[in-house]
């Protein structure tokens, strides 16, 4: 992808916010422990956080997937840290479209997509397979909700966390909680390598009350995990967002068609493929962020260069949002001998 290539006005301006407003920024976001509430206000404001709303809601100029995978990219080769927050928002606003539940439709989607409420997202503890760490349990008027989400991101950049947690029977009951502390809900910060300003905590639940007119809708969790390629699809994007930018960086054009060849993998691959086009975006990622770094030479090791931050997040993107499948091949992709 160069600057001016696309026909869509969506993606002109995520390249434009991405270029001019958020690459600029994006070492002091880095340092700073915060992502910028300006950064977060302009993509509100230019329509980013409808990306996943239905029209009229959905305010972009997109055509399909593919155009949402790369305005993620886009946003996340200008500055990872806030595309991780701003990632985030979107499944909630997909579980407001789609509710049976009134209430949340109509109190809470058109906020949602238009970025005047803002969610985070737990659902990790809940889904992945074993016992879960989160817990449901009915009471009169709702459920509570007892454990851990052991990595939510963006605390105190949200209003609200779309959350997941499952009962005695397997069902995982999704609801709209307020992001807030209180007797029956607190928070840990993590302190990372990288995206630290994303402010990922752990946050913990303790019988903590949601009522029924918060809840999104129940799904049985065998269905869930079915389902699961299409989303993990959209997290490559944020690798492919920085590889782009480091090979952006080296002055030979080295890897621009790798890049294009890997983006291309991850659009067309077949669900049981999703791991392996996953996997070869992360390892893409970290070998454009080293290159740059060789490529930058001695200076590359000082903070205020983009190479070590871009060696730092492309680490983050090796394992976040990784499932064994996606573990399994980017080791075999590693271990390979070269010599
Ligand atoms: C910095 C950071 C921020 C994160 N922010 C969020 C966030 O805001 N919200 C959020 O929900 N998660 C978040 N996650 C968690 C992330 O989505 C993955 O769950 C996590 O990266 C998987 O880590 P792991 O491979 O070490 O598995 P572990 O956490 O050790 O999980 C154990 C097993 O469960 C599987 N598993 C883990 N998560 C899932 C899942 N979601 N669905 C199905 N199987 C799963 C793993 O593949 C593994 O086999 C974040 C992770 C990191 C590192």
């Amino acid at each position: 992808m160069t600057a001016g290539t696309f026909t869509s006005a969506s993606l002109r301006e995520a390249q434009r916010i991405a270029d001019e407003v958020l690459f600029p920024a994006a070492l002091a976001v880095d340092a700073d422990g915060a992502v910028p509430a300006s950064h977060l206000n302009l993509l509100a404001e230019k329509g980013f956080y409808s990306l996943a709303a239905p029209p009229p809601l959905g305010t972009l100029d997109l055509g399909d997937f593919s155009d949402a995978r790369t305005v993620v990219e886009l946003i996340a080769g200008g500055c990872l840290t806030t595309a991780f927050v701003w990632v985030q928002h979107h499944s909630a606003v997909m579980a407001t479209a789609n509710t049976g539940n009134d209430h949340l439709r109509e109190n809470y989607l058109a906020a949602l997509a238009a970025g005047k409420r803002r969610a985070g997202l737990a659902i990790g503890a809940a889904v992945r397979p074993g016992p879960p760490v989160l817990r449901a349990k009915a009471v009169d008027g709702g459920y509570v909700f007892s454990g851990e989400a052991p990595w939510v991101t963006g605390w105190g950049s949200v209003d609200t966390l779309y959350t997941a947690a499952r009962d005695d029977e397997d069902m995982l009951v999704f609801a709209l909680i307020d992001a807030v502390e209180g007797a029956t809900l607190s928070v840990e910060p993590l302190q990372m390598v990288a995206v630290q300003s994303s402010r990922t905590v752990t946050v913990r639940f303790d019988n903590h009350f949601v009522p029924a007119e918060r809840v999104s809708g129940l799904v049985p969790h065998a269905a869930w995990l079915e389902r699961e390629p299409e989303m993990l699809r959209f997290n490559g994007s944020l690798a492919l967002g920085v590889a782009g930018r480091a090979i952006s960086m080296l002055s030979d054009g080295a890897m621009v068609s790798e890049l294009d060849s890997v983006r291309r993998q991850l659009g067309n691959a077949a669900p049981q493929d999703v791991a392996a086009a996953r996997a070869a975006c992360s390892e893409l990622a970290m070998r454009a962020a080293t290159a740059l770094a060789v490529h930058d030479g001695s200076r590359a090791v000082l903070m205020d260069g983009h190479a070590q931050r871009l060696v730092r997040e492309a680490t983050f993107l090796l394992v976040f949002g990784s499932r064994p499948s996606i573990r399994a091949a980017l080791l075999q992709e590693l271990a390979k001998p070269r010599h």
